[in-house]
């Protein structure tokens, strides 16, 4: 579990904020569901045969009830979907989510304990145009977010009906050859065998080569629907690889699975940026009504890793330098006077500690400030401000209301002053 310190969170609202205007293009509104869930939700959404409900789940009893950190958004939100039976007021319901996730997994690059998803869940559309355009949505998104390399990968799983056919075939295939298994494989062979083709480990790789593959086993309507999102993606331009071997980790998916893979150079073994797929029956399964979904997760960490962005490193526009002891009369004309720039949207910090004026200044530097007003006794006995600007290598004295404005006038002319606009790029 990570600190993330201050110098990070730049890049960090970065994505956030392309992330929520994204979602607001797309009509997605922002849903926030508890941290903690109780137990028997994810062992029901997840699947009690996974890896993270099996080993990764963050669970305990309080005053007999099992409750668990959530290690994913899906499960929360299909809940809270059913809690406020919000089927009943909305046809189809776009809602996005972003927020720490836990699983205790073995930590490397890309993979921690707590994590941060940025997520979305569309209720209600069984239709394959919704999921086309989920995908597209994503890899608009992330190219946004300037990641190389991004690879998107779909596949489809079918119906219950297809996976209880194939799950049979593959146990089939698979019984004769148990003993070039891993030991993790051999138990799914009767737990989670689709599970199996999802497997890193080279014997398991070899055993699966010659599997049968769920794409014999899909029904017509399954087919119809592959090829329609297909057909959608190509419309959009957006590319794609057919992987017929991506069946994920996570037991609810039906139909569309996808991935999102990028800035495999940075990443390495963790370039999965995004997961997610199409699970028609979790609402229903959770004793909710029949409604179709779709839905994804993100990694933010990866995100902010993966990400080519540049932020600015500017913490405030202006400092403002009184010169003296602790206390002294300019010292508490300079905390007024900052707070009358913050009145008109500078951002400025004032130093309190009484250091020299040179120390203040490397303070200014520091902070990114391109305005220095200083205050010293000469300017408060004459009721004036020195105005210093770094960018421009200019001071001059003036009366304290005109060095406000002068101040705002030159932060807007070179827009470096705070407004509602997004940080700049530097790169
Ligand atoms: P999942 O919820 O397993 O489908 O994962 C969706 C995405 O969340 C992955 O593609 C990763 O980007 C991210 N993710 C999953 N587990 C972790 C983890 N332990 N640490 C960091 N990111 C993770």
């Amino acid at each position: 579990m990570n600190d993330v310190l201050p110098e990070e969170m730049g890049r960090w609202h970065r994505v956030e904020q392309i992330y929520a205007r994204t979602m607001s293009l797309y009509g997605y509104r922002e849903v926030r569901t508890p941290y903690v869930e109780s137990t028997g939700l994810f062992s029901r959404a997840i699947g009690e045969a996974t890896d993270v409900v099996e080993k990764e789940m963050y669970s305990f009893v309080h005053h007999d009830e099992p409750l668990t950190l959530r290690p994913e958004g899906t499960a929360g939100a299909a809940r809270a979907y059913i809690e406020h039976n919000v089927h009943a007021t909305e046809p189809v319901t776009r809602w996005w989510y972003g927020g720490a996730m836990f699983r205790a997994e073995r930590p490397q690059r890309g993979r921690y304990r707590q994590f941060y998803q940025l997520g979305a869940e569309l209720f209600g559309d069984a239709g394959p145009g919704c999921d086309a355009e989920m995908i597209d949505m994503l890899v608009q998104f992330l190219r946004e977010l300037r990641i190389p390399d991004l690879k998107v990968l779909v596949n489809t799983l079918g119906g219950p009906r297809t996976r209880a056919l194939y799950r049979d075939a593959l146990v089939q295939y698979l019984t004769p050859k148990i003993g070039l298994l891993s030991e993790t494989s051999r138990r799914r062979l009767t737990t989670n065998p689709l599970r199996i083709l999802d497997s890193k480990n080279e014997q398991d790789r070899e055993a699966v080569r010659g599997a049968p593959t769920l794409h014999d086993f899909l029904g017509e309507e399954d087919i119809a629907h592959f090829q329609a999102v297909r057909a959608q993606l190509d419309k959009l331009c957006t590319p794609y690889t057919v992987e017929d071997k991506l069946v994920r980790g996570l037991d609810y998916y039906t139909r569309t699975l996808f991935e999102i893979v990028g800035a495999t150079e940075k990443l390495g073994a963790g370039s999965t940026l995004v997961g997610g797929g199409r699970y028609d029956f979790m609402v229903a399964d959770l004793g909710g009504p029949q409604v179709p979904a779709i839905g994804y997760a993100a990694g933010l960490e990866r995100l902010v890793i993966a990400s080519e962005l540049g932020v600015t490193d500017k913490v405030i526009d202006a400092l403002v330098a009184p010169l003296g002891a602790p206390g002294c009369l300019a010292m508490m004309e300079g905390v007024v006077l900052a707070r009358d720039l913050r009145k008109s949207g500078i951002r400025c910090e004032v130093d309190t500690r009484g250091t020299s004026l040179k120390g203040q200044l490397r303070r200014a530097n520091t902070l990114g400030a391109r305005m220095v007003l200083i205050l010293g006794e000469d300017e408060l006995a004459q009721g004036t401000v020195q105005v210093k600007d770094l960018d421009a290598h200019t001071q001059e004295a003036m009366p304290r209301d005109q060095a406000i404005r002068n101040v705002v006038d030159r932060l807007m002319a070179a827009s470096r002053s705070v407004d509602s606009r997004p940080p700049r790029e530097t790169t």
